[in-house]
């Protein structure tokens, strides 16, 4: 049997038809290309300020440079996040102060998250994990009150949706990534949204060393370069082109899963709200077992991965701080397979084999 992996995504014909264009202009490095998927990003999300940029931790150090942050700021992160939403901040030489994640779900529990507002605190940074909405409208208030900026990092929730509309687009800036294991991919990737024609201006600049006109070059403000490629736009442009279709696929292998969840009293599904227009990338379980299912379901050629550690793990961050409700998540949470790519009779195969993992309990 083949292996089945925790994660495909989905590249083909029109990925490689596009490439090859591009290379035929001679639109490979950082060009109109990548100005046309910034365009179609802008309309997808409605919003009028898209930058592209190599990675979605990238998108995250870039839109907290855009909002001065630096030594002596603190940024205010869940507890429970790719460990990208922390570096971006400490990188930067300031302050993280981490939030536990609700009980039920690995969000922000935004009523823990004014106490850990300090005089020095400048940014709070929601993470809509797996499409999962933060509570955007508690966060607002808050940071409105103590005048503080939001950074939304939305890298797992492309096209997700709360009420109020799609997330990453609610906020001073939301960060979206185009790495393998997210909706649409460039191989590596990422951009930051925002409706903020200033903080637009000083994105654009510092991707390209604070340089506005390069060819009639005058130094106003430090930068790097963190410029994208006209190849990895193409393969985001045909990645988009096909968007619907990756959404029906995430979305059937959702309710896939989740109708035969009842089947198995072993594991604790985690829930997104797809009614209301959460767009759930991953498949989230909990599994007092964990690596005992694990095993089980490597014998039979079928990867799982288990949940990133809680952030507070880090050695660097030297806090002896409890966080119970992530702990619970970081300890039993595992994801199964997935991805744009995957084929449902994959998903039937490992659902197959949780069935044979509960008869042998
Ligand atoms: C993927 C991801 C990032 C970083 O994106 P990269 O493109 O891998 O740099 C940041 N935060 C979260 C929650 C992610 O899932």
């Amino acid at each position: 049997m083949n292996k089945i992996s925790w994660w495909r995504t989905d590249f083909g014909k029109d990925e490689v038809r596009k490439i090859r264009e591009s290379i035929l202009h001679e639109h490979v490095s950082q060009g109109p290309v990548t100005a046309e998927f910034e365009a179609s990003l802008a309309e997808v999300l409605g919003v009028p300020y898209v930058v592209a940029t190599t990675s979605g931790s990238m998108a995250l150090l870039m839109a907290l440079l855009a909002a001065g942050i630096g030594p002596g700021d603190e940024v205010v992160v869940p507890n429970r996040t790719w460990i990208a939403t922390a570096h971006a901040p400490l990188l930067l030489g300031a302050k993280v102060a981490l939030v536990d994640v609700e009980s039920e779900y690995p969000i922000m529990d935004v009523t823990q998250l004014e106490r850990k507002i300090t005089p020095r605190t400048k940014v709070i940074m929601p993470v809509h994990l797996n499409g999962r909405a933060a509570g955007m409208e508690e966060v607002s208030k808050i940071a409105a009150c103590h005048q503080l900026r939001i950074i939304e990092d939305a890298t797992q929730a492309f096209c997700s949706r709360n009420t109020k509309g799609l997330l990453g687009t609610q906020s001073d800036a939301g960060c979206f990534s185009l790495a393998i294991a997210k909706l649409i991919s460039t191989g590596q990737g990422g951009f930051v949204v925002t409706r903020d024609k200033q903080v637009y201006k000083r994105l654009k600049m510092m991707r390209t060393h604070g340089v506005d006109d390069v060819i009639d070059v005058s130094y106003t403000d430090m930068g790097f370069n963190f410029r994208f490629t006209d190849i990895q736009a193409s393969i985001g442009i045909a990645q988009l082109s096909n968007l619907p279709k990756r959404i029906a696929k995430i979305k059937a292998i959702y309710t896939r899963y989740r109708d035969a969840m009842h089947e198995f009293p072993f594991l604790k599904f985690i829930p997104v709200d797809i009614v209301r227009g959460e767009l759930p990338i991953y498949i989230e379980v909990l599994c007092p077992e964990r690596k005992k299912l694990m095993q089980f379901l490597a014998d039979r050629d079928i990867q799982t991965r288990p949940f990133y550690p809680d952030l507070n793990h880090a050695a660097y961050f030297g806090s002896k701080e409890r966080f119970p409700n992530s702990e619970v998540f970081g300890e039993q949470g595992l994801f199964l397979p997935c991805g744009p790519g995957q084929p449902l009779e994959n998903v039937d195969r490992v659902i197959e084999a949780l069935r044979a993992f509960g008869d042998s309990l």
